[in-house]
């Protein structure tokens, strides 16, 4: 009986302990459906190992060191579509099976998952039917963490799909140039080269062949740009070297900012004779400059030289941007051709800044531009004043010979409407010399020139507009298209930054290394020997060899012509490397004054007027404080954001 006890004792205390037991509850989803669907078929349906073969394979990495390696649709890796009546299929749903079944171009047994290729056709995979059956299958069995692994492949089969449509886009492209290239037509001088290259592509399947071909006829184009490069790089630094140093000696003895400037115009001159200003105009309007990248070139060389005076060649450039960019064809005719000539000293300026800040001048409800414009018949009458505008005083004070001036559309002292939209009145307009005279002489007036910590021999003075008419054909972007048309100008001229600040680094560099490499201070070794010394030189030179990547990068984004690049994709890399370059100049001179010592504080040393120009570097152009992180922080915002859309291009 005791024994009997003790069983019954057992027995009572295991089916307490199975009634606590989560296993005993009601039927989940999936148990249920398991139970409600009659049992599949037997037999598989057979598929055809031939017709499975035939098809085309996607290939990863053709000449890599798995060439020839394949994913098959319908191999081992091939994901079934669900039997009829089964349990996942009651899950799924009919719908969803039967999507399951069409996609992969073969149904059950074929290759569902992949993409695959057949040269002329793309069959795509449903990747998207998988993974919203995987998702309705965790909503009757739920596993821990699935549905963070479900988004994060839904995100990535949207990352490889977009990859895929790229590179196929490029290839696609780059066949069609290469076409062109073998009938030997000069891409370059290609004056309609924007409208053929829009042609449809026509996308041929490449064999291994066709290949091994471009790729071999790439590496001759990539040579001959380096080539090209190179040359380019090699004028510009012989101008740099022999005609561009001599600017200080010209002007270091003076004492007033428009002195100095004056005394720059035969070292303009001979920038205008050897080609710089007709360099920044594009080979499409009859100029010389082939694309950006060749602008990054140029620009690091002449400021490894000499910034203040280099601005001045540069503010030509920067003047003729908005009239490159927006000008009409008889516009550019008139207005863009005499800077082609290589003769003469034509200054071009680009007007925006104003005495009282421009950080706001897109700002609802606050004063907006303070420069007026309004029409009266057939002219537009300008007032009001700004500053700092590189170039616009003109050698003689009486205008540059282009001014592109921004104003705001209105009668002057007219308050901006605080309801509407500022960029709605934005308006951009062509100012001559010609114009000027035309006027009464106090219709443009330089009130003063500010005297600067560096760029000595910069012209930005504050001017005054006084009803000053210029005729309606003027126009260059009417109200509503010119703020626009400033953060196109000021986009390109972000890129420009970060080619500045790679040259003003090199020079510090090169003379920091120079001293390094040869002076002992008194020890038995020349000081480069010394760790703390090299260690100072190795992050200084990869501060600089990353600001030029970063700035090549933007150039480079900034003249893509891939049309999946919005604008906004475009100038948040310019504005990245505006901004980080710039930032990292100043540090890069100090570091190269500490390892040199106090020598580097003389003045018969490059360092401290480095430095005097290196300060400016972040603040003009649009200061990173108050306008260009702004921008930046706009783009962040956007809803539409993506922040690695511009990376791989
Ligand atoms: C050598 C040189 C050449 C130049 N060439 C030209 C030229 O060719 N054409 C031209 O148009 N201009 C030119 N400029 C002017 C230059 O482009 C300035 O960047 C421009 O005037 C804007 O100045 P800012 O960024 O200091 O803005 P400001 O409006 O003067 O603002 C000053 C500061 O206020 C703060 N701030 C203001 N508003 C905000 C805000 N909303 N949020 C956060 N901070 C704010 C920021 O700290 C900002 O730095 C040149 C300047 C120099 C020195």
């Amino acid at each position: 009986m005791a024994l009997l006890d003790a069983h019954l004792e057992q027995i009572s205390l295991c089916a307490a302990s199975i009634a606590e037991l989560p296993l005993i509850r009601d039927t989940e989803l999936h148990e249920r459906a398991l139970f409600s669907v009659p049992p599949p078929p037997a037999v598989p349906k057979h598929v055809d190992p031939a017709a499975a073969s035939s098809r085309r394979n996607t290939i990863f990495n053709p000449t890599g060191p798995g060439a020839g390696s394949s994913i098959a649709g319908g191999g081992a890796n091939a994901v079934r579509a669900p039997r009829r009546n089964t349990a996942v299929a009651a899950v799924l749903g009919n719908d969803l099976v039967e999507r399951i079944r069409r996609g992969g171009g073969g149904g059950a047994g074929s290759g569902l998952g992949y993409r695959t290729y057949d040269g002329n056709s793309k069959n795509e995979v449903d990747v998207e039917s998988l993974l919203e059956g995987a998702e309705k299958m965790l909503g009757v069995y739920p596993i821990p963490g699935a549905q963070d692994k479900i988004a994060a492949m839904r995100q990535r089969h949207a990352q490889v799909t977009a990859s895929i449509d790229y590179y196929e886009g490029r290839l696609a492209e780059q066949t069609v140039q290469l076409g062109r290239l073998n009938r030997n037509r000069d891409f370059i001088d290609d004056e309609d080269g924007d409208e053929t290259a829009e042609e449809a592509p026509e996308a041929l399947p490449l064999s291994e062949e066709d290949l091994r071909r471009e790729e071999e006829e790439m590496r001759l184009l990539e040579r001959k740009k380096r080539e090209l490069e190179d040359r380019l790089r090699a004028s510009a630094q012989a101008f740099a070297t022999n005609v561009l140093s001599t600017a200080p000696s010209l002007y270091a003895g003076l004492s007033t900012q428009s002195e100095r400037f004056q005394a720059t115009l035969p070292i303009y001159q001979t920038a205008v004779k050897a080609g710089l200003i007709k360099g920044q105009v594009p080979v499409s309007l009859g100029g010389t400059s082939a694309g950006l990248i060749d602008a990054a070139v140029v620009v690091e060389e002449l400021h490894a030289v000499e910034p203040s005076t280099a601005i001045t060649i540069l503010g030509t450039g920067l003047g003729l941007t908005p009239l490159i960019l927006a000008g009409s064809k008889e516009q550019h005719e008139i207005f863009l051709r005499p800077f082609l000539q290589q003769e003469g000293e034509r200054l071009a300026s680009f007007v925006h800044s104003e005495p009282n800040g421009t950080a706001n001048w897109l700002q609802r409800g606050a004063p907006g531009l303070q420069t007026t414009a309004f029409r009266h018949g057939d002219d537009w009458i300008i007032n009001g004043e700004k500053l700092w505008t590189t170039n616009s005083g003109g050698w003689d004070q009486r205008g540059a010979d282009l001014q592109c001036v921004v104003c705001r559309e209105g009668q002057p002292n007219e308050p901006q409407d605080p309801d509407s939209d500022p960029s709605s009145r934005v308006l951009v307009l062509l100012v001559t010399r010609e114009d000027i005279a035309r006027n009464d002489f106090s219709a443009f007036q330089v009130l003063s020139d500010s005297e600067l910590g560096g760029h000595k021999s910069v012209n930005g003075p504050h001017s005054r507009f006084t009803n000053l008419r210029v005729p309606y054909a003027n126009t260059l972007a009417p109200p509503g298209q010119g703020a626009q048309l400033v953060e196109r100008t000021f986009g390109m001229s972000a890129a420009i930054v970060g080619a500045m600040s790679v040259g003003l680094m090199r020079h510090a560099f090169d003379a920091a290394l120079e001293f390094c490499k040869t002076d002992t201070r008194g020890g038995t070794t020349t000081i480069i020997r010394h760790s703390s010394v090299s260690n100072r030189l190795i992050d200084t030179k990869m501060r600089i060899e990353a600001a030029r990547a970063l700035t090549w990068k933007a150039m480079s984004v900034l003249e893509s012509k891939d049309g999946n690049i919005s604008w906004e994709q475009r100038l948040e890399i310019a504005l990245e490397a505006k901004i980080w370059c710039s930032e990292q100049v100043v540090g890069v001179v100090e570091a190269c004054m500490g390892v040199v010592g106090m020598k580097s504080y003389a003045i018969d040393k490059p360092f401290v007027k480095l430095l005097e120009d290196a300060v400016c570097l972040p603040l003009f152009d649009g200061g990173n404080v108050g306008v260009r992180r702004r921008q930046l922080e706009a783009l962040f915002q956007r809803s539409d954001y993506q922040p690695w859309a511009a990376t791989y291009v």
